[in-house]
């Protein structure tokens, strides 16, 4: 059997060993310390905000964004329903609750103009909207020339979930500066990796401020150990900030190895009937995951007979996210839907698209999925 060809793993090497080695050399393997500090900066500066904190994952800069917008029980906040649960755990975790919206056939992103249907609704209901989290899916961004006007009308400020797409782009401006805060991912499967950790980025200092004190068990800057609220451990270990700085030494070039590999998926599915690259369109995306939706009726066969033939050579594939109103633990929370996630996650599935994939494995994917195409192909015109 061949060695197992996962679906993003991390990409990880000489630099971030020195790295690594070097902050652990300098004595600081505390949740602090100056790499911490510098990841911050480094970050903030290639989003284009004023300000960032680190925290211990994407989770915790999407709960303590939320906190630091004081949104609470009593509140609503609109989700994407085509999502991972991150999004809408953050929500649950403050005591408001998460009103799903359905997303663009085409993208996948949140539906503009369900959210301008539901914000109407909901203010006419009385409801107070504690804020919007847009997903950048797959590392597209969502279509915030549309959504940020509306919001800024209804006076729903926006929490930007770019956890999968650091490094992307929409009209120029990076991934993660939309909102009024912007919370980010360094999971071991994201497009960069400490392993496991996230930063809140944004401009507003007194937000992020506040998420900073909270993220250090809101302890008060005082000889004793004094607290007035319930703050959270949330703080990135030192030597995991170093790592993501010879990772975001790195970004660059891994996009650049991801948006090939796309390139490469999109010129093998080109001629075959029925299969779209979902966002093919967003030149600004980081290709974080390619993701196709097969359409049966005219391809002849399903996304999960390719998911199956390719786990057959242990390649890895997935669907495309399970959507939240599907979901045992978001059973009965309120949706507005049009059936374009459910189709999604349907006919959807994402491929292996890490960066570092060898040339090898990569070729070896596409042969598996062209011998797979050339066989159905034949076959439904015969
Ligand atoms: C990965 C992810 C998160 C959560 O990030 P963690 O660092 O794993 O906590 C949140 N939202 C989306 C859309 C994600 O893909």
């Amino acid at each position: 059997m061949t060695e197992p060809i996962y679906l993003s793993s991390p990409d990880v090497g000489a630099l971030e060993e020195s790295y690594l080695i070097s902050a652990l050399r300098s004595g600081w393997v505390t949740p602090f310390g100056p790499d911490v500090d510098a990841f911050e900066q480094e970050v903030a500066a290639r989003v284009g905000t004023t300000g960032a904190v680190a925290v211990s994952s994407g989770t915790a800069a999407l709960h303590l964004a939320l906190l630091g917008l004081g949104v609470g029980p009593g509140d609503v906040v609109l989700v994407p329903t085509l999502t991972f649960v991150a999004t809408a755990n953050a929500v649950s975790y403050t005591g408001a609750r998460p009103v799903f919206v359905d997303c663009d056939p085409r993208t996948g992103n949140v539906d503009v103009g369900l959210v301008a249907d539901l914000l109407q609704r909901l203010r006419a209901r009385g409801e107070r909207v504690g804020a919007l989290i847009p997903v950048d899916l797959f590392g597209s961004c969502a279509d915030y020339t549309a959504l940020l006007p509306i919001c800024a009308a209804a006076d729903v400020p926006v929490v930007e979930d770019a956890a999968e797409a650091l490094g992307a782009t929409h009209l120029g401006r990076a991934a993660g500066s939309f909102g009024r805060v912007g919370a980010l991912s360094f999971n071991g499967n994201k497009i960069m990796t400490t392993s496991g950790g996230g930063m809140l980025v944004g401009d507003d200092a007194a937000l992020l401020a506040r998420a900073r004190h909270l993220a250090h068990q809101a302890r008060e800057p005082m000889i004793q150990y004094e607290h007035r609220e319930t703050g959270y451990n949330y703080r990135l270990s030192n030597l995991l900030a170093a790592l993501g700085r010879a990772q975001l030494a790195r970004l660059d070039e891994m996009i650049d190895r991801r948006r090939q590999l796309r390139d490469r998926y999109a010129k093998l599915f080109a001629p075959v009937p029925g299969v779209e690259l979902i966002g093919a369109e967003d030149s600004g995306s980081n290709c974080w995951l390619t993701a196709i939706r097969v359409h049966p009726q005219r391809s002849g066969w399903h996304a999960a007979d390719l998911a199956a033939h390719l786990a057959e050579w242990n390649i890895e594939t997935r669907h495309v996210w399970k959507p939240m109103h599907q979901q045992p633990a978001y059973a009965g929370a309120e949706s507005l839907l049009t059936g374009a996630a459910d189709a999604l996650c349907a006919e959807g599935l994402t491929l292996p698209s890490g960066s570092a994939l060898t040339e090898r494995q990569i070729t070896f994917v596409l042969g598996m999925i062209d011998d797979f195409v050339t066989a159905r192909t034949a076959a439904s015109s015969t």
